[in-house]
């Protein structure tokens, strides 16, 4: 029988693990296939662990952070504050609209029908798509901050332009954040106490995990430059765990330090009127979710009790 995955063009004799990796979800019918690399549908099963991992989350910051849900959509005005169309231009994806007149529906329907380029005939929408689920939050720190700053459990749908066979690499993907703004001093206690804490969360439910400093994939020739200060500073750490035997660890969650970057672009100041700084705790939902499938085997409904446990308490 065909699976769904060959008709597309990847089969399990692929020599990659993760082309492998991606067989498998397919064949157990937890990933479903489209025709673009790193968009998938996800079954029941899936979304079942996703919720799990999603409250597992929220227990790490239930009481000390105010809870927001966004959508996977951002204001243009607020994408364009955040500094990521300079510093990952390759990665953003932008929205398109048709506000046009009768003559250029005409126009567009021709250029349509012909398998014409119709897109041209599009204009930037008043939002892109979100890159991090933090950089909605931002705008609504603006203005002076209390004395014991603010702390925020933050949900949100991810794009990336990465498309890529590993099915870790997704193009859209959930992330969940818990992010503080205040002074320098909280946000770096922030970093550090969220990524033990998220570290411990993760090692809990069964993965194997490490912390290693990271950077960013800074665009371009100067990207170099900035990944290599982000490393020296010391300002991102990711936590990995191993999913292909011939890979790096894949990294499922990263904590880091954004320093005044976000309170300046944001006019955020602190209580005592210096501008904010900023640090966010991520945890990679649907990574976390083929991380547990991968230590765990393909059926979350035979998983270890002390795991199961603690995802669906
Ligand atoms: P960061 O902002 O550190 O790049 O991303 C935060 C977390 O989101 C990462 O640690 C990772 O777990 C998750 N993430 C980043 N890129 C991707 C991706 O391409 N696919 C998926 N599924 N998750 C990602
Ligand atoms: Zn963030």
């Amino acid at each position: 029988m065909t699976t769904p995955a060959e008709t597309i063009g990847i089969g399990a004799s692929s020599d990659t693990a993760f082309v492998e990796f991606r067989h498998e979800l397919f064949a157990a019918g937890l990933l479903h296939p489209t025709s673009v690399d790193g968009v998938y549908g996800k079954s029941a099963a899936y979304e079942r662990i996703v919720e799990g991992v999603l409250a597992s989350v929220t227990r790490l910051g239930v009481g000390r952070f105010e809870a927001v849900h966004f959508p996977p959509v951002l204001a243009r005005s607020t994408f364009d504050r955040t500094g990521y169309l300079s510093s990952f231009p390759d990665l953003m994806g932008s929205l398109h609209v048709f506000e046009g007149n009768d003559r250029a529906h005409t126009e567009l329907v021709r250029r349509y029908e012909a398998d014409g380029d119709w897109s041209e005939i599009l204009k930037p929408a008043e939002v892109v798509v979100c890159s991090a689920a933090c950089h909605a939050l931002y705008p609504l720190c603006t203005g002076r901050l209390p004395e014991a700053g603010r702390w925020f459990e933050i949900q949100g749908y991810c794009f990336r332009h990465e498309p890529s066979p590993d099915p870790t690499r997704m193009q859209t993907f959930r992330m969940h954040e818990l992010v503080c703004v205040g002074d320098p001093d909280m946000a770096v206690t922030h970093r550090d106490s969220g990524l033990a804490d998220g570290l411990r969360m993760l090692r809990d439910l069964g993965l194997e995990m490490d912390a290693v400093p990271a950077n960013d994939p800074f665009f371009g020739r100067l990207g170099t430059i900035l990944a290599n200060t982000q490393l020296e500073e010391a300002l991102k750490i990711e936590g990995v765990t191993p999913i292909y035997p011939t890979e790096k660890p894949t990294a499922i969650m990263s904590a880091n330090y954004a320093q005044d970057h976000f309170g300046s672009s944001f006019s955020i100041e602190t209580a005592s009127g210096n501008v904010a700084h900023s640090s966010c705790v991520a945890f990679g939902i649907d990574r976390i979710t083929l991380a547990l499938l991968h230590a765990h085997g393909l059926d979350p409904y035979r998983w270890p009790p002390e795991v199961t446990d603690r995802l669906w308490r």
